[in-house]
């Protein structure tokens, strides 16, 4: 039987290679079976079905990567393949004179940013985009390849940090488990997916060693903590605390064994990632010793007790509601665990606190029972979103290098890919914007920069008709009217508006703009916009509300009482400068929203990768039930579809996929300034040159690999005219 993995044969023989299925003898690719197709450039024609042909005929074969031009196409095998990520492997790869000539690889991009670090290809920082929608393999892939680097270029000492010596590659490493346990949850999709996006920057030396690291986080979905969906979960520390404590810490924790709580469901679910010790392990390894450790651990009980806190209606509404009899010793235990004082804990879900007037007077109302339960989940939601940013700052202080001790980065993003579910609200919308901005910077990186400098180059070249999203951007965040600055001017106005008036105003502003869709067939109140993925339905309800975010100042008053040291530190009493949850509960400050804190996490990331050469890798997901073995063609062509691999393939076959600048090009390669190819088409024979013969192209790019050269190979860098023209 021939066994391959990802291309590398890994036992015999050549029985099994006369063995292939008649059904793969296909020959899209010429004289080359299907599944042997490492580019799909190389497929003929190139469609969207001779791509699906090609990818699942690897597929079947156990070939998980393909290349797409300048793009991985990585599909997820959904089992364990340890031989494609063994070390030995990533030493191959580091070591081959010309990884791109190796099977496709995960490690082929993880190589090639690395030389390009050194190589004198500009810009010297490197970024890799790793996208694909939920469970497709994203934060696998960004792992390996931080396991990849870790190998490949790791520091020469150990480091004395934090009483635990070790190599620093290694504590970057510990960073993960400590992120998932946090901010990882099971979702329908994925049983170990990611609540928000990341960006690593993993931080080289002039010897290209790796000293540091600093990690990025956006949007991470808070609301997990007191809302999960049906057959979701929390996010995994919570089931980590209840299942890995000692005897000891239970009765700290106050979680006897067997307490059942409305924030944990599904705790009988068993996961690889519900490993309590691994998650300490890592923490004492990033610097956070047990007792910290502790306090944390004890915070999060205090939330799952919260969680347990329900009210019932007040019969006077002049009262505020009760809370339910036996629900009363939930309170006590979270008081006593966030080290508040129980009744100030309870009035501050039950009763608001309303300024008026001039002298900024104080009215207490009682607050309804759905009122008492927002104002319980708000502060579970403030106290988890600060605990998480604070673990970020921790983690990044503890594997940050100093800005002397670094001259590179290789950037590794792992973002959610576009969303479309049934109902759609402000998280999605968010989420298909940066998506948006990420398809515009790859298409401006990839399409327009290469087209605009052939022309400058004078280059000889068909030009491909691409489409460009600006104007689905400009809906959504344009100047002066879009859809995100009439959700934001709602939040501003302060004014109670129904689901039915937001989505009025919404289309009649920006009637007749092209990406805003037919708003048909839709019950509830909606509008729909035409994403360069596909249209998507965003529901109003409640969008306003989600993007203001509105904290109660008694909420963030109360934590500033705590007694807890963990709590003291994230809630100060007299911090310098009010932060934006405190400012947003306070009526006449100026209020940033949602949107607009993503928005600008998003021109900055972006700002980032402009000023990297980025690479990009598209995760894709053979099925919905995470199945090994099983490729369904309906769910792979959709997700070719979301991410136009297509276009992205037409694009890179009829590109020159390096363009280095004259000068470099020059100064790397002026040992062969006396040699000159014997034919302008030859593949790489090479004769000396006259002395006479023409200078090597003027402009910025090097232009002149078209009359120079079509396809030589100097040193590792492949020069490569793309054999397909459009
Ligand atoms: P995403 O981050 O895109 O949501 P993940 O990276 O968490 O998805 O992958 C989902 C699951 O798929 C993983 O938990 C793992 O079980 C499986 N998986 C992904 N990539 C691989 C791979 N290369 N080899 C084996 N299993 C994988
Ligand atoms: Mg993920």
């Amino acid at each position: 039987m021939l066994q391959q993995v990802n291309g590398h044969s890994l036992g015999s023989d050549a029985e099994g290679r006369a063995s292939l299925k008649g059904d793969l003898r296909e020959f899209l690719g010429g004289e080359i079976p299907l599944h042997q197709l490492d580019d799909l450039t190389k497929v003929n024609p190139v469609t969207l079905e001779t791509v699906l042909r090609c990818l699942q005929a690897r597929y079947t074969e156990d070939i998980f990567y393909t290349n797409a031009g300048c793009t991985l196409v990585a599909l997820n095998p959904f089992k364990h393949v340890p031989q494609l990520y063994a070390p030995e492997l990533m030493q191959e790869y580091h070591a081959a004179p010309q990884p791109q000539k190796l099977k496709p690889h995960i490690f082929t991009v993880g190589e090639q940013t690395y030389r390009n670090v050194k190589s004198l290809i500009e810009p010297v920082n490197q970024s890799i985009v790793v996208s694909g929608e939920s469970g497709a393999g994203k934060t696998w892939t960004s792992r390996c390849l931080m396991k990849f680097y870790a190998v490949v270029a790791a520091s020469p000492t150990s480091c004395e940090n934090h009483k635990i010596a070790e190599r620093i590659e290694q504590r970057i490493l510990n960073s993960n488990p400590v992120m998932e346990a946090f901010g990882n949850a099971c979702t329908l999709r994925n049983s170990n997916s990611s609540r928000f996006g990341k960006f690593i920057q993993l931080q080289l030396n002039r010897a290209q060693q790796m000293t540091g690291a600093a990690v990025q986080t956006y949007l991470l979905e808070k609301t997990r903590v007191a809302c999960q969906a049906s057959s979701e979960r929390n996010f995994h520390i919570f089931y980590q605390i209840c299942k890995g404590a000692t005897e000891d810490e239970r009765l700290q924790w106050h979680l006897p064994e067997g307490t059942a709580f409305s924030w944990l469901p599904n705790p009988e679910s068993s996961l690889e990632e519900d490993c309590f010790e691994v998650t300490r392990e890592a923490m004492l390894h990033l610097g956070i010793d047990t007792p910290t450790q502790n306090n944390i651990f004890k915070v999060l009980a205090g939330l799952l007790h919260l969680g347990n806190v329900h009210f019932v209606d007040s019969e006077d509404e002049a009262l505020p509601c009760q809370v339910m009899d036996d629900t009363k010793v939930s309170v006590r235990t979270s008081a006593l665990l966030l080290q508040l004082p129980e009744k100030m804990l309870l009035e501050s879900m039950q009763i608001r606190t309303i300024k008026a007037g001039r002298q900024q007077q104080v009215f207490q109302k009682p607050c309804s029972r759905a009122e008492c339960d927002t104002r319980r989940d708000c502060l579970a939601k403030l106290i988890y979103a600060r605990l998480f940013d604070w673990l970020v700052s921790v983690i990044n202080s503890s594997i940050c290098a100093d800005s002397k001790s670094w001259t590179a980065f290789i950037g590794l993003l792992d973002v959610y890919g576009f969303e479309s579910f049934p109902k759609n609200s402000l998280e999605q919308l968010c989420i298909n914007y940066a998506n948006e901005k990420l398809q515009q910077h790859f298409v401006a990186h990839y399409l327009r920069a290469q087209q605009e400098e052939y022309e400058v180059e004078g280059l000889e070249w068909s030009f491909v008709n691409y489409q460009d999203n600006q104007t689905c951007l400009d809906l959504l965040e344009g100047s002066p009217i879009s859809i995100c600055s009439l959700i934001n001017e709602e939040c501003r106005l302060n004014r109670p508006s129904s689901a039915a008036q937001l989505q009025t105003r919404i289309e009649s502003t920006l009637a007749g703009r092209p990406c805003l869709g037919h708003n048909k067939l839709s019950r509830e109140p909606s509008f729909v916009v035409v994403h360069f993925a596909g249209p998507v339905r965003y529901h109003t309800a409640g969008l306003v509300e989600k993007n203001k975010d509105p904290v109660p100042p008694e909420l963030t008053e109360l934590l500033q009482q705590s007694q807890d040291p963990l709590l003291t530190m994230l809630f100060p009493a007299n911090p310098e400068e009010k932060t934006q949850e405190e400012l947003s509960g306070q009526s006449r400050a100026p209020a940033l929203t949602v949107v607009s804190k993503f928005k600008a996490s998003l021109e900055q990331l972006l700002q980032v990768l402009h000023n990297t050469t980025p690479h990009y890798i598209r995760c894709i997901k053979p099925n919905s039930q995470s199945q090994p073995q099983s490729f369904l063609q309906e769910e792979v062509l959709n997700q070719l579809e979301a991410c136009g691999l297509v276009e992205t393939i037409h694009i890179s076959a009829a590109g020159f996929p390096i363009r280095v600048s004259h000068q470099n090009f020059m100064e790397r390669y002026k040992l062969l300034r006396r040699l000159r190819p014997r034919t302008s088409s030859g593949l790489g024979g090479l004769e000396p040159a006259k002395e006479s013969s023409a200078p090597l192209g003027t402009g910025p790019f090097c232009g002149c690999l078209s009359s120079l050269v079509s396809s030589i190979c100097f040193g590792g860098l492949c020069l490569q005219r793309g054999t397909r023209q459009l």
